[in-house]
Order: C-alpha cells, then sequence, then structure tokens
C-alpha cells in the first residue's frame, strides 16, 4: 500500500519536474505549512471545520511527508513500528 501510493506521488512530481525544489529543507517546511492550513479548520472551534478541506490537508500533509521520508532513503512503514516500539517503552501499558 504504501509503496504503491509512494509510486504516484513521486509520478505525479517526476511528471511536472518538481523534484529539484523537493530539498529535506522545503518538504518540511511544506508539511509545517500544511499542518498550520489544517489547523485553520479548528481555530475557531471544532464546529468551523470544512470537512473536505480537512481530508484535503490531511493528504497535503501525508503526500510531502512521503516524499520527504523518500528523499532520505526511510521507509514509512519501518520508522512508524520503529517509533511504536519505542513510544510502548516510554508509555509502558499500566
Ligand atoms: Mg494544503
Amino acid at each position: 500500500m504504501t509503496q504503491h501510493i509512494l509510486k504516484e506521488i513521486l509520478a505525479f512530481r517526476d511528471a511536472r519536474g518538481w523534484g529539484k525544489a523537493h530539498t529535506p529543507r522545503n518538504l518540511a517546511s511544506s508539511i509545517i505549512i500544511e499542518a498550520a492550513e489544517l489547523l485553520e479548520n479548528y481555530q475557531w472551534g471544532e464546529s468551523y471545520a470544512n470537512e473536505e478541506n480537512v481530508k484535503e490537508e490531511i493528504a497535503d500533509i501525508l503526500i510531502y511527508t512521503y516524499m520527504l521520508a523518500n528523499h532520505l532513503n526511510l521507509d514509512i512503514d519501518t520508522i512508524i513500528r520503529e517509533k511504536l516500539e519505542k513510544n510502548a517503552i516510554k508509555y509502558p501499558l499500566p
């Protein structure tokens, strides 16, 4: 699943020649910008959130995150599993 969607993301990027602009710093900045766009939905309370826009901003965050991980040769599934293992140690079950 992850590899399929990553291929689609990279094909979209490469077809437009956007790869050169996608440095780690630019991608990390883009993740924060898209997260701010997501947060804007809740700026004045959860009842003001636009459901369609929330979906789009989550997708934007994930797209940039997948591209950053790919650029750094990191496998998303692996790094999530590794972090969950660390979290399980840090926050043991009661
Ligand atoms: Mg956006």
